[in-house]
C-alpha cells in the first residue's frame, strides 16, 4: 500500500528576543520562568509587538523555498485549552499566512511547500517522574513561550520515510545556510508528520524531535497502518504521540478539525506590509543555498560531483572547513578527496563529529603538503590521518617524532645496492626471467628503509639498478 505523507516542520527562529517581547530567547541556564514579562506569560491585557528581525528571517525562509511571500499579512489567535498557554490561545497565522506555494527539490523531484508562517512557542511542559501519561506531576516553564517558530508545511508529496527524512535533512541544511537556525539546539526543530496509507484515514504523529526519529514514527506508523488494514480495522482519524524510548505512537487525542480552533484575527497586532524593495533587500542578503554551493565546487574547483555533494551536504561546518583549506593549500580536487574518502571516514571511526574534533585546515593541509613534496608517501598518509584525527598533533611534527619521512635518495640508493649485492641468487632468478624474484628485492629494500617509501617508485629503482648492472 503506498503511503502518503505531508510534515509540519516547526523550526525556532535564531533571534535575540522573542517574537512579540523584548524576553530574550537564551534559556541556557536561565532560572525557570526568568525569562518572561506579561507579554509572553499571556496576562490580560497585554500587549503585544511584533519582533522584526523575526519576520526577515522568515521571509528568507520563505523565498529560498520559492515561496510567494504575501504582500500583507496579519496574525490570528488560535484558540485552545492546555496548560502550556494560560491565555487559551497561541498568536499564529491561518487566514493570510506570510507565504504561500513553494517547492523544496530532492533528487530533482519537487516537493510542494504550502505554506510558510509565523507563530510563537508555547510553554514546555516537564513530566517529573515519567513520561506525558505517567508522570507523577508536571511542571510548567514559560521561558520557551513566545520564541518565535516558523511552521513550514509540507502538500503530501512524501512517499516514504525515508523520503521524509531526506527531506528534513536537506530542509535543515537549507536554513542552517540562511543562518536562521542553530542545528545544535536542543529540539530547535520539531514534526508533525500526517501519514495515511492510500485511501485511508489520516493520522497526525505530533511532535517528534530529531531526523532519525521522524522515520522511526513514520516506519512504525505506516505498519500499524498497514496491518490494521489487513485485519479489515479502518484507520481512524487522530493525533498520536510518538514514544522514542520504546519507538512507538499512542492515541493523544482525536483529531479535532481546524474549525475547532476557532480562528479569530488577533485584535492587538496590526496587519504587516511587506513591500517589494523589503524583499529585495532581504533576498540580497540571503547567502548561497546548498545547491549552488555544490555546482560551485563543482564548476570553479572542479571536485567531482558526488565529493562536492557529500562536502556540502555533511553540513556548513564541512564546506567551511573545505574552503579553509583551499585557501591555504589551492588543489581543490585533491582537498576534497581526503576529506570524502579518508578524513570522513576517521571522524567516523573515532565517532565525533568535525566540530567536536580537534582537525585544523591548517594542520590537515599539512598532511597534504607532506605527501605533495615527497616527504611521506600516500600510503603512509592513510595511516598517519588516524592518529592525527584522534590526537590534533601536527602531521610534520608527528613525522618528525616519529622518523617517518621517505627514505631519501641516498638511503635507499644505498639501500638497494646492500640488497642485490646481498642476494646474488634472487638476482639471478630475475634475470632468468622469474618476476617473483624482483617482489622478493623490493621487500628486502622495504625491510631496510623501514617502509618509509612508496612500494610503486622503489620497485622502479631497483628495476633500474639491475638494468644498468
Ligand atoms: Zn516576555
Amino acid at each position: 500500500m503506498k503511503a502518503v505523507i505531508g510534515l509540519e516542520v516547526h523550526v525556532q527562529l535564531e533571534t535575540e528576543s522573542k517574537l512579540f517581547c523584548g524576553c530574550s530567547t537564551d534559556s541556557e541556564g536561565a532560572e525557570p520562568n526568568g525569562n518572561t514579562c506579561p507579554i509572553c506569560l499571556g496576562f490580560p491585557g497585554a500587549k503585544p509587538k511584533v519582533n522584526r528581525r523575526a519576520v526577515e528571517h522568515a521571509v528568507k525562509i520563505a523565498r529560498a523555498l520559492e515561496c510567494d511571500v504575501r504582500p500583507r499579512f496579519y496574525f490570528s489567535r488560535k484558540s485552545y485549552f492546555y496548560p502550556d498557554m494560560p491565555k487559551n490561545f497561541q498568536i499564529t497565522q491561518y487566514e493570510m499566512p506570510l507565504a504561500l506555494g513553494g517547492r523544496l527539490l530532492l533528487d530533482g523531484r519537487s516537493i510542494g511547500i504550502t505554506r510558510v508562517h509565523m507563530e510563537e512557542d508555547p510553554a514546555r511542559l516537564v513530566h517529573v517522574g515519567g513520561g506525558i501519561s505517567s508522570s507523577l506531576y508536571t511542571l510548567i516553564d514559560h521561558n520557551r513561550s513566545g520564541v518565535p517558530l516558523v511552521e513550514i508545511v509540507t502538500d503530501p508529496d512524501l512517499a516514504s520515510s525515508r523520503e521524509a527524512r531526506m527531506f528534513l535533512e536537506k530542509l535543515g541544511l537549507i536554513l542552517e545556510h540562511l543562518g536562521v537556525y542553530d542545528p545544535g539546539r536542543e529540539g530547535g526543530l520539531r514534526v508533525d508528520a500526517n501519514v495515511s496509507l492510500e485511501g485511508g484515514q489520516r493520522v497526525e504523529v505530533k511532535n517528534i524531535t530529531g531526523f532519525r526519529a521522524v522515520e522511526d514514527a513514520l516506519n512504525y506508523e505506516i505498519i500499524r497502518q498497514e496491518s490494521m488494514a489487513n485485519m479489515g480495522i479502518a484507520v481512524e482519524r487522530e493525533t498520536r504521540h510518538y514514544d522514542a524510548e520504546t519507538n512507538t505512537t499512542s492515541t493523544l487525542r482525536r483529531k479535532e478539525q481546524e474549525e475547532d480552533y476557532g480562528y479569530i484575527t488577533e485584535p492587538d497586532l496590526v496587519r504587516i506590509d511587506v513591500d517589494d524593495a523589503w524583499i529585495s533587500r532581504l533576498e540580497s542578503e540571503m547567502p548561497e543555498l546548498p545547491d549552488a554551493r555544490i555546482q560551485r565546487y563543482v564548476d570553479e574547483h572542479g571536485v567531482p560531483l558526488f565529493q562536492a555533494g557529500i562536502i556540502v551536504n555533511t553540513g556548513l561546518d564541512l564546506s567551511r572547513f573545505f574552503e579553509e583549506c583551499v585557501g591555504l593549500f589551492p588543489e581543490p580536487g585533491m582537498v576534497a578527496n581526503w576529506i570524502v574518502t579518508f578524513l570522513l571516514k576517521s571522524l567516523n571511526y573515532e565517532g565525533i563529529g568535525l566540530r567536536e574534533s580537534k582537525v585544523r585546515p591548517g594542520t590537515f593541509v599539512e598532511l597534504l603538503g607532506l605527501i605533495g613534496e615527497g616527504t611521506i608517501t600516500e600510503r603512509l598518509a592513510r595511516e598517519l590521518i588516524k592518529e592525527y584525527v584522534g590526537t590534533g598533533e601536527s602531521p610534520r611534527s608527528l613525522v618528525e617524532r616519529r622518523g617517518l619521512a621517505s627514505a631519501g635518495r641516498e638511503e635507499l640508493g644505498e639501500a638497494i645496492d646492500e640488497v642485490l649485492s646481498d642476494n646474488r641468487k634472487a638476482v639471478a632468478d630475475y634475470r632468468a626471467g622469474q618476476t617473483r624474484a624482483l617482489d622478493f628485492l623490493l621487500g628486502q629494500v622495504l625491510r631496510r628503509i623501514r617502509a618509509r617509501g612508496d612500494p610503486v617508485e622503489v620497485k622502479r629503482l631497483i628495476r633500474d639498478a639491475l638494468d644498468s648492472e
